[in-house]
């Protein structure tokens, strides 16, 4: 029998699937896979679901829905003051999953280098190998995750295409400053490098920091695809609704591989995206404000615990060392633990490194959920722990 796919084959099942198994098999408090409790706000549910009764439900445009194209031209100016043109700029996916896909197998070619940020989303490494990219990895490190810049630098080369940042980074909730940013602007212009800025939680930063996408730099717009994804601006991740926003000669490629990957995304969900963008700025803000409420009540009750708690400063995630718990086994055997003997879910931070000399000791956990959720997790993990200390 031949074998399928070497490079995809080769890949076990992903992380996200395998924890949140275990936590239907044990009933825990799934704090693994970062999806909200928050059903998303009513009027833009209420919209995909009118338009799904009265709409035109056969195929859309391949680039999306005019009003959806429309709406992020939008937000882009109204946020960013970007100017972005509607019709050549803007290209709407089934997810930032696939426009992940579609710019990776868009803009490079067999032999490409690709500069990566570790820790990293772990659809990251397989796309850019499944392309025939070669990945540059570049890793920061805990708990402040600086950007480490000869290394960055020295990871550019006359081979690099592209690099993919993820600002507000998932998972260890880092959002990128300006001067970083800036740096990175600046080997980009200096090595002719496309970015791909993976910005699904553009809207979920915290402590008054505010996100700057890095095709506001620099000689970048014109060599930037921005992605953004309705699934964390709107609290709706089934819906898969991603929309890439580009300099109409980057867009070009990238369209070539969504022609042949997905060609359209439901118009339906299009449609609940374009009125959720056009939404007030306060809903915007109450996203943030609410999702820091939640952190703080996480990471106040984990500190409470004994974990040693990193900074979050954007995304559903924060990362926790668990190792003053008194736990010696791997990010994976503490996951599994904590699932099966307290109830409660978390994800090994390992999983987001390529393989090596990952650090084995830090479990994310996800806030994005009800307060009545993050107190019952924190119950178990405490009734756990806490018991187990007392004498
Ligand atoms: N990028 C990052 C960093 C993410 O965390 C996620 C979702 N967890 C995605 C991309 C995928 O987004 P979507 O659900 O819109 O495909």
């Amino acid at each position: 029998m031949k074998q399928g796919n070497s490079v995809l084959g080769g890949y076990a099942d992903t992380i996200f699937d395998v924890m949140s198994g275990l936590a239907r098999q044990y009933k825990s408090v799934n704090l693994g896979q970062g999806f909200p409790d928050d059903p998303g706000p009513e009027d833009v549910r209420r919209a995909a679901a009118d338009y799904l009764m009265t709409g035109h439900n056969q195929y859309p445009p391949m680039l999306g829905i005019p009003e959806l194209r429309q709406a992020v031209a939008e937000h882009n100016k109204r946020f960013y003051d970007l100017d972005v043109d509607w019709q050549s700029e803007v290209m709407v996916t089934s997810g930032a999953t696939e426009a992940l896909g579609d710019c990776l197998f868009g803009l490079i070619e067999p032999g490409d280098e690709v500069v990566l940020i570790e820790p990293l989303y772990d659809s990251y490494i397989p796309i850019v190998r499944r392309a025939g990219g070669v990945p540059k990895l570049v890793r920061l490190q805990p708990p402040h995750w600086v950007l480490p810049r000869d290394e960055l630098a020295a990871a550019f080369g006359p081979k690099t295409k592209l690099i993919l940042i993820n600002s507000p980074m998932n998972p260890c909730s880092k959002v990128f400053d300006a001067e970083e940013l800036g740096f990175i602007a600046e080997l980009c212009v200096k090595h002719d490098v496309f970015a791909v800025c993976d910005e699904v939680y553009e809207h979920l930063t915290f402590d008054g920091l505010r996100h700057t996408p890095l095709m506001k730099f620099p000689g970048m717009r014109e060599r930037t695809a921005r992605i953004g994804s309705s699934g964390k601006t709107f609290s709706v991740t089934g819906w898969k609704v991603g929309y890439i926003t580009a300099a109409p000669q980057v867009l070009k490629p990238i369209l070539k591989a969504h022609q042949f990957v997905t060609f359209t995304t439901p118009p339906a969900l299009q449609w609940g995206t374009a009125v959720g963008l056009r939404k007030e700025d306060a809903y915007f803000s109450k996203l943030a404000s609410d999702m820091q409420a939640k952190r703080d009540r996480l990471v106040n009750g984990l500190r409470d615990i004994g974990f040693e708690v990193m900074p979050s400063r954007g995304t559903y995630f924060v990362t926790t060392d668990f190792r003053p718990l008194g736990f010696n086994g791997t990010d994976e055997d503490f996951c599994r633990h904590i699932t099966v003997e307290a109830g409660v879910t978390a994800v090994p931070t390992s999983a987001f490194y390529n393989g090596a000399n990952a650090p084995r000791h830090f479990a994310r956990f996800c806030f994005c959920k009800n307060d009545s959720t993050l107190d019952a997790a924190l119950e178990r993990l405490s009734a756990h722990f806490l018991k187990r200390r007392k004498p």
